[in-house]
């Protein structure tokens, strides 16, 4: 009998054992909820309305069970917000939460569910600060939690099984959502609600993860994270950075108005590429000579804008875009900027990230 007792005890002392070192053997990932759809809910299931950043990320883990297997994860609440209110306050404390956490040896990558609406901003200014090349992966979703065919829980799932994916090391920062992955860089909202709404139009995608099967197709194009000159450490504000949207009969108001106000660099989220009207140019001309840098982008979604096509930025000594949107483009000018104001160097910086 006590013989029996013994051998029953060192048994469960070896499942124990043996749950524990499985335990250990799994990667470790902290969940950084800053809100957005992903966390929200509807007032009513039968109305589109919704509130998003109404969930905790506890509430957001448990909804996918299954996630355990994958990985042990913790979650952190760093905001609980509807990402259009997105702020370069929240940028900067996610930005050294992330560093701090990345730099734990117990941690092997984070995830980060965000709204969608500001996502691509968000990851292309943690892509030029963070200080790491383990895995920081994004995501949100365009339905609610409380939805009918809510589509939060799998991307989350997904998100996950990119961040222990050994091959998301040293890509800077992804945002996995509809069963793809997408460059920091590259991805952009291009829809209002469908659940397909981002794409990567300039370069395409990293990958697609699909049930947690991982496949990346590309490297990213630009440098970042480790290989990035910038940084937020002991940095508290931003330089002030707007955007200026063009359009036909824009007028110059609005440009002298920020300069006015103080902003040190716009953004031109021109038509075509890059271009505006003439009173706008001109006023966006005077704006560089009193030391605004102005960076040329375009409101059409996709394709580059460069030097000297149509407006004579040698002349102008304004700066061209390249690849970035404008919000990106305001993402880079404002960490530029705290670096030099030399539309040069910060052109020089325009080819490079
Ligand atoms: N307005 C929401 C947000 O960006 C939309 C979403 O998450 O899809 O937080």
């Amino acid at each position: 009998m006590k013989g029996q007792m013994v051998l029953v005890l060192a048994a469960i002392a070896a499942v124990i054992l043996a749950l524990a070192s499985d335990a250990s053997a799994r990667p470790k990932i902290v969940v950084l909820a800053t809100g957005g759809t992903i966390a929200g809910a509807q007032t009513s299931t039968k109305e589109v309305g919704y509130k998003s950043g109404t969930f905790k990320v506890e509430d957001l883990i448990k909804a996918v069970p299954q996630i355990t297997e994958l990985a042990d994860l913790t979650g952190e609440q760093i905001v609980n917000i509807g990402s259009q209110n997105m702020n370069n306050e929240v940028w900067l404390k996610l930005a050294k939460r992330v560093n701090a956490t990345l730099k734990r040896d117990d941690v092997d990558g984070v995830v980060i569910t965000h709204g969608t609406d500001t996502m691509e901003e968000t990851a292309y200014f943690l892509n030029l600060v963070v200080k790491s090349d383990k895995p920081v992966v994004m995501v949100g979703s365009m339905r609610p939690a409380t939805a009918t065919s809510a589509d939060g829980p799998a991307n989350l799932y997904n998100a996950v099984a990119v961040a222990i994916h050994p091959e998301a090391r040293g890509r800077g920062v992804l945002v996995v959502l509809n069963d793809e992955i997408h460059f920091a860089r590259e991805i952009e909202k291009q829809n209002t609600t469908q659940l397909d709404t981002f794409k990567s139009p300039n370069r395409g995608r990293a990958g697609v993860a699909n049930t947690g099967a991982v496949h990346f197709f590309n490297k990213p194009a630009a440098l970042h994270t480790t290989a990035s000159e910038f940084s937020v450490e002991g940095v508290d504000v931003l330089p002030r950075v707007e955007i200026i949207y063009s359009y036909a009969n824009l007028g110059r108001d609005f440009i002298d108005c920020a300069v006015e106000k103080g902003t040190k660099g716009l953004v031109l989220a021109g038509v075509g590429d890059g271009n505006s009207t003439d009173p706008a140019l001109a006023a966006l001309g005077d704006a560089v000579k009193k030391g605004v840098v102005v960076v040329r982008s375009s409101r059409t979604g996709s394709g580059l804008v460069v030097r000297n096509v149509e407006i004579d930025d040698d002349k102008m000594d304004t700066v061209a875009a390249m690849e970035l949107n404008p919000q990106k483009a305001r993402v880079l000018l404002m960490l530029a900027l705290m670096k030099t104001s030399s539309p040069k160097e910060i052109q020089d910086k325009f080819s490079k990230y």
